[in-house]
């Protein structure tokens, strides 16, 4: 048992816990986010042997040393085959230039992934422990759907989405609101950010101490853990990969992974395969107009923006990404809950990791027209930025314009329909996981933008007596 992998607190006020205790309290007692006391390495005969495996054998290789101790193989293999029955599709564009298609799971995010495996881990628990535990998730779209796609029907767990009606799309609002069952959503009329303080509030609030509140956004470890697991899968199997002028790649081979980015959860993912021995020798770090990250990584000095720049690729209009205390941690410094950096980061490794670039919504458009053009391939805005910055690092460094990279997709074009019609005049196949949205019942509830009415509702819908 002493080789089992515990979980700090950036803050390291608290004891560090199990991966259980982690999954279920979301964030720290202490209000510090929750890291992995080591890496465990992946030789490259493991990763040789994963080569050509399906996405779900890969996860349970990867995933296994996190969970040892809490969930058994036998269970996190069924996990895994359950959690992972989509495609993940690699493609090659031009060059050694590559885009992995994160958009295949149920609600054609990214956010897939970490939801499906992070509520089928906390459904063993609670089935466990007993009792009933209620996630609250504030959303501008891909989480709520992803997260109530995820939970709906595990039984012991229910979920209340907030999201802001204007801010999301038809399609995005009726990903939610047309589950039902143990999932709650609610429309609250103001923005994102009021969303986010109400349930902010809810777990800071002693007179909700009766109910179990817990986290499913990207604060929880539950979901930047299974977020490494792709950049795993798909560094094995480049070398399987054909295309006109691709060579063949070897394991070993140092590779360039671009990550669009809001909350940087997604990127902590591509850190921790790093941190296990794929050898991504950059991360290149693609932000909308919300470029407080490579500000920070160019002056070192760290702002937040308050209110968050309205972008094409909303879900990345974040103006103080969540997970940057992770960031900051990994390279030796101390950022708290508020965003105040303690202790500063050993920046020269970081800059030398990372390359972050902003991509204002002009240039986007212009990636989504241009990557259409010349390589027929169809980017929705999260990956157009996420290719317009993998661009400028190559052209940045002329030497690495031979270089092997990947640039990470992270929605479905056919959830931005309105944007790709408008931009190249091609409306994007609408794939069976969105098809028939519309004929959907939808139910939700709607409330102000302020915090009584909600802590009432909850009292009365979740209270024990
Ligand atoms: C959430 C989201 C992102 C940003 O991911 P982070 O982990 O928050 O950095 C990018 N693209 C899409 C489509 C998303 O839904």
């Amino acid at each position: 048992m002493a080789d089992l992998i515990r979980y700090y607190s950036t803050n390291r006020n608290v004891p560090p816990a199990t991966l259980a205790e982690a999954l279920l309290q979301g964030q720290a007692a202490d209000r510090g986010l929750f890291l992995p006391e080591r890496f465990p390495q992946l030789t490259a005969d493991e990763l040789g042997s994963l080569a050509g495996q399906p996405y779900r054998d890969v996860a349970f290789a990867v995933l296994r040393p996190y969970a040892a101790g809490v969930f058994d193989d036998a269970t996190l293999r069924a996990l895994c085959d359950d959690a992972y029955d989509y495609d993940v599709p690699l493609e090659h564009v031009t060059g050694r230039r590559h885009l992995l298609r994160l958009d295949r799971g149920p609600t054609a995010s990214f956010k897939d992934f970490a939801a499906r495996m992070m509520a089928r881990w906390m459904s063993v628990l609670m089935r466990q422990r007993g009792g009933e535990l209620v996630i609250l998730t504030a959303t501008s779209g891909d989480t709520g759907s992803a997260v109530a796609h995820a939970y709906c029907g595990v039984e012991r767990v229910r979920v209340v989405v907030l999201f802001p009606p204007a801010e999301v799309s038809d399609r995005q609002r009726k990903q939610m609101t047309t589950i039902g069952g143990n999932v709650t959503t609610i429309a609250v009329d103001g923005q994102f950010d009021d969303c986010q303080a109400m349930v902010k509030q809810a777990f800071a609030d002693p007179a909700l101490a009766c109910i179990r509140l817990s986290s499913a956004n990207s604060i929880n470890i539950g979901r930047l853990l299974p977020q490494s697991v792709y950049y795993v899968y798909v560094y094995v199997n480049l070398a399987q990969l054909g295309g006109r002028d691709a060579r063949p790649t070897h394991i070993g081979e140092p590779v360039v992974m671009c990550v669009p980015s809001g909350n940087f959860g997604d990127m902590m993912g591509a850190i921790i395969a790093r941190r296990m021995g794929i050898p991504i020798d950059c991360i290149v770090i693609a932000t909308n107009a919300n470029d407080e990250v490579p500000n920070y990584l160019r002056t070192g000095q760290y702002r937040k923006i308050s209110p968050s720049r309205v972008c094409i690729s909303n879900a990345m209009n974040v103006g103080h990404p969540s997970n940057l205390a992770r960031l900051v941690d990994v390279y030796g410094g101390w950022m708290d809950e508020t965003g105040l950096v303690r202790q500063p980061a050993d920046l020269e490794r970081m800059r030398r990791d990372l390359y972050a670039v902003s991509i204002a919504d002009d240039e986007t458009r212009a990636t989504i027209k241009d990557a259409y053009q010349r390589y027929g391939v169809i980017l929705e805005p999260h990956g157009a930025v996420g290719w317009a910055g993998l661009e400028h690092f190559l052209n940045d460094r002329p030497e690495s314009a031979d270089h092997l990279a990947v640039c990470v997709e992270t929605a479905h074009p056919a959830k931005f329909p309105e944007e790709i019609q408008a931009t190249i005049g091609v409306s994007p196949e609408v794939p069976p996981s969105l098809a028939g949205l519309e004929q959907r019942r939808e139910t939700y509830e709607r409330m102000p933008a302020r915090y009584e009415p909600f802590r009432d509702w909850l009292l009365a819908r979740f209270a024990q007596s």
